[in-house]
């Protein structure tokens, strides 16, 4: 990555840099991820939290419900209400929204995961693997990315 990968909100007051590229890049078509954006799916760059560095702005947390019973927090601008990333359950790795890039063409997913509720007229392209529900890290993930995921977090322990 020759230059940082920068993004923010729609305001301005929340801008942030990704100080490496992502461990992973997933595209969810969960109905919780319908719902949140309003839009088919969501584009989530897998991070450190360490990585996220936020150049301007505080974003604030908001516990969200999921249709497991669970809570998603989605932290958002203070004032424009953008969501710039998730935390699921695990401070330690950002979901950081691909759409709040400033080039969010640069990115590209490297799964898709819950096609079982993929809307109908998506057609998936072949250049990355779905699954209808989720998949194991440790088959997908470049071992680089496994390395950086073990070092910041406890063993045995899966994604959202
Ligand atoms: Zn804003
Ligand atoms: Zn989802």
């Amino acid at each position: 990555m020759s230059v940082p990968r920068e993004g923010g909100c729609a305001c301005g007051a929340v801008r942030y840099r990704l100080t490496s590229e992502p461990m992973f890049t997933h595209c969810c078509h969960c109905l919780n991820c319908q719902r949140q954006t309003g839009s088919a799916f969501v584009i989530n760059l897998l991070i450190e939290a360490d990585r996220l560095e936020l150049l301007a702005g505080d974003p604030q947390p908001v516990n969200v419900p999921r249709d497991d019973g669970s809570a998603q927090r989605i932290f958002r601008c203070p004032e424009c209400q953008v969501a710039i990333f998730s935390e699921y359950g695990r401070p330690e790795v950002r979901f950081v929204r691909a759409g709040t890039l400033d080039q969010p063409d640069g990115v590209a997913p490297d799964v898709h995961i819950f096609t079982k509720s993929k809307l109908p007229w998506i057609t998936l392209p072949d250049s990355a693997p779905a699954f209808e529900v989720y998949y194991d890290s440790k088959v997908l993930w470049p071992p680089a990315s496994l390395e950086r995921l073990a070092a910041i977090i406890a063993p045995a322990s899966s994604d959202a």
